[in-house]
């Protein structure tokens, strides 16, 4: 892979270049073996073996069996389904969801709208490095309680929480356990069998594969509805013509996932944490945010003081830099991340945020051009800044 023109792309968390590889995958289901899936002559037959091809790849990359892997239209799509069909199809067990306050706002929107229909959802809070408690969430469950829904690897920071842990309190007390691993997918393993998930999203345009597709984990013998009503695709429960070039595109990119993991996170944690010592060196008044160790390997988030993270990304733009605040879904309002204040932070510190998300094409050059100019820009983002004046004027003084 490389990356597209002088650009410098730090933004992997928002969406991935889709791979040479998958985008060949993927070409003949356009134009050439265009078939639907579901029809019965032969030529519909070799779309229906590719679907079927991708699901097995998918299926290995996570140790699930195949007929547990539903498509979807994303991981947004994965995720409202998920709650939604729990919550119906458990209503009668109870009425009560965990999950944290630190998820992907498909969650928490959706886990809203269900508080708007009789259901009682706890957020779990998260520590300074963005992890959940187990002890809290042991005490949160109830009797009346249907489902754990625990994100793998936030977006923002990065931090992965104790996926097992997490899957075996779940298993003992006899509720059903989902994770959004949407971020994690492909980037780290994960075991659905080892940790005892039973439902998992996870979506394509964040593992090098194409947009617009996505993958629920659904566990042999937990009850999901359908979600869209129509045909009999995904065995009944998810009507509409396959997206065939998509499924495969998806398929592919779990495979080369898959193969590379490894390597792969090896080489990209390696950067990180050369990037993060830069900055920590050289960047007064900063602070990592999410865990050291327990980290997605390619998630750089920082908060710098005295700076507006808007302004920062502006003039990281000007230089050809792609990155972001936190989340791409922040844009548009002025509020700080949920994320960060999830972990503690005050309004004005969570403000001056920066996320940095690396890929396999990332290089150390690129990386050093970065700090170089975050280091510029953010001495002349402060100078501009009167609280910044007071505060040097303090510290001089005491
Ligand atoms: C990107 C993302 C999603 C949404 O996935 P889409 O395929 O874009 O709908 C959900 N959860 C997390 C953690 C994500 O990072």
């Amino acid at each position: 892979m490389e990356n597209t023109k002088n650009l410098i792309y730090l933004d992997n968390a928002a969406t991935t270049q889709v791979d040479e590889e998958v985008f060949e995958a993927m070409k003949p289901y356009f134009c050439e073996l265009y078939a639907n899936p579901s029809s019965v002559y032969s030529f519909a037959g070799e779309a229906a073996f590719a679907v079927d091809k991708a699901r097995k790849q998918i299926a290995h990359l996570i140790h699930a069996k195949e007929r547990e892997i539903y498509f979807t239209g994303g991981g947004s799509e994965s995720d409202n389904w998920t709650l939604k069909s729990v919550a119906e199809q458990y209503a009668k067990k109870g009425k009560h969801i965990i999950t944290t306050k630190i998820e992907h706002h498909a969650i928490l929107h959706t886990a809203e709208y269900l508080e708007k229909h009789g259901y009682e959802v706890t957020y779990l809070n998260v520590d300074a490095e963005g992890r959940i408690s187990l002890k809290e969430l042991e005490a949160a469950i109830r009797p009346d309680t249907i489902l754990i829904s625990v994100m793998a690897a936030n977006n923002e920071i990065g931090t992965i929480q104790p996926l097992k842990e997490i899957g075996k309190i779940a298993k003992a007390h006899d509720v059903l356990f989902h994770t959004d691993a949407v971020q994690a997918f492909g980037h780290i393993p994960l075991d659905v069998d080892e940790m005892n998930i039973d439902l998992l999203s996870a979506s394509g345009h964040k593992i090098h594969g194409p947009k617009g597709i996505g993958i629920l984990y659904v566990r042999k013998g937990v009850k999901i509805s359908s979600f869209i009503h129509g045909g009999a695709q995904e065995r009944k429960k998810r009507a509409g013509t396959h997206n065939v070039p998509g499924i495969v595109g998806m398929g592919k990119a779990a495979e080369l996932a898959e193969r590379r993991m490894q390597a792969s996170m090896k080489q990209i944690s390696e950067l990180r944490d050369y990037t993060i010592d830069r900055i920590e060196k050289e960047i007064p008044y900063c602070r990592l945010n999410g865990d050291r160790k327990d980290r997605l390997p390619n998630n750089i988030n920082f908060c710098f003081r005295f700076i507006e993270g808007e302004s920062l990304l502006i003039m990281l733009d000007a230089k050809g830099i792609c990155a972001s605040s936190g989340s791409a879904c922040t844009s548009g309002s002025l509020d700080p991340s949920h994320v960060l204040l999830a972990i503690g932070l005050p309004h004005e510190i969570a403000h001056g945020s920066l996320r940095m998300t690396l890929s396999e094409a990332t290089t150390k050059e690129e990386l050093d051009k970065v700090v170089d100019e975050l280091k510029g820009i953010i001495e002349r983002l402060r100078s501009m800044s009167p609280l910044y004046e007071d505060f040097v004027k303090e510290q001089v003084s005491a």
